[in-house]
């Protein structure tokens, strides 16, 4: 098991959120990111971009976490 993320704050361990928001065009946007739920303190993991466009289906992946 690895070890849970801890904030950089006041090294509490944060838990993981995936957050799923749709754009007008019809884009999904889907954040994956650790929370403190203490001082709220958020380290984006990474994001995904899914477009449906007549039938087709493009998923765009960005990492942000090195
Ligand atoms: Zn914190």
């Amino acid at each position: 098991m690895e070890a849970a993320m801890t904030c950089k704050r006041d090294g509490k361990p944060m838990y993981l959120v995936e957050e799923s928001e749709k754009m007008s065009d019809g884009t999904r946007r889907i954040t994956l990111y650790y929370k403190c739920p203490v001082c709220g303190y958020r380290v984006e993991l990474e994001q995904l971009v899914i477009n449906v466009d007549r039938g087709n289906i493009t998923v765009k992946r960005f990492i942000r976490l090195k």
